[in-house]
């Protein structure tokens, strides 16, 4: 395909990973390699704006993301938006990236759940001008078939991969991944009751749970 990688795309998958798991990694590796992505930014939020405030700080969660990703060439961690002060907008985020690379084709990843509550995120209709949605189905979760989403995906869906390689924003790519039903409140759980996360996630991530005991008191804060 003629000038296909033109636009050097670049995933950008934010979370709160507070922890970082499995279920975010297979997804977003999966996808790198299914939309030919180069590289896939991991970008942790500082005060994420939809969600009760992280149990474990951000310098750790930062620690986590890297121990998680190393060694997986593409895989880089950026962590701009814990520098940031406020609440982590992704429109915020996507206005910076779009500054500093003016020409590259931009690919916001999240998953089914996040993609649902879009229409609640900040300035939500200006990150399709500044990226485009790619969204990972995750377990139980389906697109309604009615409302805003709905008609965003008629608008805006496509099922050609091509198109994130040759226009900068403006399209939403739905793709299966391997269904991993982990969530960070569920490993976070396992571990307040003092149980093990082992193979929830890599094991560098989960030493540095058991180390720091970042999740072990969280049960009696909340
Ligand atoms: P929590 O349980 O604390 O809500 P989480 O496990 O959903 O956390 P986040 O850091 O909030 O993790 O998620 C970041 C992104 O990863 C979101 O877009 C979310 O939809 C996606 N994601 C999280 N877990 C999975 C999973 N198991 N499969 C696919 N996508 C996932």
């Amino acid at each position: 395909m003629a000038g296909f990688s033109q636009l050097n795309p670049m995933g950008i998958f934010g979370g709160t990973f507070d922890p970082i798991h499995y279920g975010h990694l297979r997804p977003a590796f999966e996808l790198m390699e299914a939309l030919r992505l180069p590289e896939v930014r991991f970008m942790p939020a500082g005060t994420p704006p939809h969600r009760e405030r992280p149990t474990a700080d951000a310098a750790l969660r930062l620690k986590m993301v890297e121990a998680a990703i190393e060694g997986q060439p593409g895989f880089v961690v950026d962590d701009r938006e814990l520098h940031r002060e406020g609440p982590s907008y992704s429109v915020d985020t996507l206005l910076d990236l779009r500054a500093e690379y003016s020409h590259r084709s931009l690919c916001l990843i999240v998953g089914m759940d996040a993609f649902l509550d879009l229409p609640k995120w900040y300035h939500w209709r200006e990150i399709l001008q500044l990226a485009h949605v790619v969204v990972a189905h995750r377990p139980g979760w389906r697109v309604p078939d009615l409302g805003p989403l709905r008609e965003l995906l008629v608008d805006r869906g496509t099922a050609r991969v091509g198109d994130l390689h040759d226009s900068r924003a403006g399209r939403i790519y739905i793709h299966a991944v391997t269904q991993l039903e982990i969530s960070s409140t569920a490993v976070r759980r396992i571990v307040e009751i003092g149980g093990d996360p082992r193979f929830l996630m890599p094991d560098g991530v989960r030493k540095i749970i058991l180390e720091s005991g970042c999740y072990a008191q969280s049960a009696e804060r909340t």
